[in-house]
């Protein structure tokens, strides 16, 4: 066998819906709830911040959702994404196992998150909305949405969190590039960021107060609609596209994934990746071990109660139940930008309750060090979010070769790590830190939770 090994869809095979794994669930998850009654929202609670094609998908409970032509139309620059297999990187391991990933990296924007960034500007614009504001971690979702904001002609307001904004000028000059009008956060230019910046003027910001600013600005302007990259139920569906692919794709290679895993931030990736194949086992298919790799320093789904909490620092959006470190912890700032999110996807949160997956926490110098094992067999610098998959699949991978079986293993390569350099140098000199949480911050935090009546 050649060591390419490249699956290749054609067109015709991008899907034409997205998946809800909402159909497929045993039971409903719970309720979304009102910060001020407490009690289960309607979608009228949401209208002012997202169009109402989008609120309807957020509570859809159909399986099947159609693809507008116009979104599978942009789709086509860049899906179906090849699925490859890593035979290089399984002889530098040594090991047994077939190792498969599915490659996001080769949208413009580099990862996963213009998936749903063109799907969101597709539905705004249908809306009549002409600006979209946005939080942006590492700046890969700020890119993506700048993208197809420029598509769709709709203006595009990012608040970057300060450190990255910092640390990834590259990136904001891609958002700048595209259009888009980028601001550090906290900034002063809403309530939420001068009140931050007034008890600590260098506050390094964190995607839960860039949230809060983002949302202040769109609440406040009928032509204005917020966007979230990440977390929310239809951020998720539009991701489903890469595991309905990847499953067509291991049809194509007459093999079937023992192992699936994703790296988790918000959860969106992960989600993208496994949904449908949970979907399929749910319906009395094949079992799957299904595994999310988050960051030790921000380990929302292996160390943060289930528990109601706010999505934003501010407390402005509603209350969702879900994994969560607390709205008010700030993790370190480590540098997978694009993970540290204090919250996860009340639907993979859900998925976990349910017992359907598990979870994994790395710190990130052994990410980075598995990243350049990657890219020396396969050439593909990987995102330093992505690394974390990376060794998820790698650990996979050599406990095969320990118990001297072969699985098949899929992971999503969610992004390339072109624009992330400047880690990757910190990494090879040594400087990158392997930051737990802080305990006290965190505990502090949890204490903050919100208490919700029974
Ligand atoms: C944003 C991002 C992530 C994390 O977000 P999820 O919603 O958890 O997918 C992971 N990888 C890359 C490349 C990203 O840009």
């Amino acid at each position: 066998m050649s060591d390419t090994v490249k699956f290749v869809l054609p067109e015709e095979r991008i899907p034409r819906s997205w998946y809800n794994l909402l159909a497929d669930l045993p039971s409903p998850p719970p309720p979304v709830l009102h910060p001020g009654t407490m009690q289960p929202i309607g979608p009228g609670d949401l209208a002012p911040l997202f169009p109402m094609s989008l609120i309807l998908q957020e509570v859809s409970t159909e399986r099947e959702i159609e693809i507008p032509e116009p979104v599978r139309d942009v789709y086509r620059q860049w899906r179906p994404s090849p699925l490859f297999r890593a035979r290089r990187l399984e002889k530098a391991l040594d090991t047994p196992a077939r190792i498969y990933y599915k490659y996001e990296g080769v949208s413009p924007a580099g990862s996963h998150k213009p998936n749903t960034a063109v799907a969101q500007a597709f539905y705004n614009k249908e809306a009549g909305i002409t600006r979209i504001t946005t939080e942006t971690g590492a700046g890969q979702w700020g890119s993506s949405l700048a993208f197809a904001g420029a598509l769709f002609g709709i203006s595009i307001d990012v608040y970057m969190v300060r450190v990255s904004y910092d640390q990834k000028p590259y990136r904001r000059a891609l958002m700048e590039a595209y259009g888009a009008r980028c601001v550090p956060s906290p900034s002063m230019e809403t309530n939420s960021g001068r009140a931050i910046l007034a008890k600590r003027h260098d506050h390094p910001g964190s995607l839960g107060i860039a949230i809060s600013e983002a949302v202040e600005m769109a609440a406040q302007r009928d032509d204005t609609k917020y966007a979230l990259g990440s977390v929310l139920n239809h951020v998720l569906l539009h991701q489903t596209v890469i595991g309905q692919e990847a499953m067509a794709q291991f049809e194509m290679a007459n093999d079937y994934p023992d192992v699936i895993l994703g790296c988790t931030g918000g959860g969106s990736n992960f989600a993208g990746i496994a949904f449908p194949f949970i979907g399929a086992q749910l319906r009395g298919g094949r079992k799957h071990k299904i595994v999310a790799v988050e960051p030790s320093a921000c380990p929302s789904l292996t160390r943060g109660p289930y528990a109601y909490d706010f999505g934003d620092t501010a407390k402005l959006t509603p209350l969702t139940k879900m994994n969560t470190l607390g709205s008010s912890f700030t993790p370190p700032g480590f540098h997978a930008g694009g993970l540290r999110y204090h919250g996860m996807a009340p639907l993979v949160s859900f998925v976990k309750e349910l017992g359907l997956i598990d979870a994994v926490a790395y710190h990130q110098n052994a990410c980075f060090a598995a990243g350049v094992e990657f890219a020396r067999a396969e050439g593909i610098v990987p995102a330093p979010e992505a690394n974390h998959a990376v060794k998820g699949a790698i650990d996979e991978a050599l406990k095969c070769k320990q118990e001297g079986v072969s699985r098949a293993i899929l992971f999503n390569l969610s992004g390339h790590g072109h624009f992330d350099m400047q880690a990757y140098i910190d990494y090879h000199a040594g400087k990158l830190l392997d930051q737990d949480y802080d305990e006290a911050e965190l505990a502090m935090a949890l204490a903050g939770l919100p208490s919700v009546p029974a």
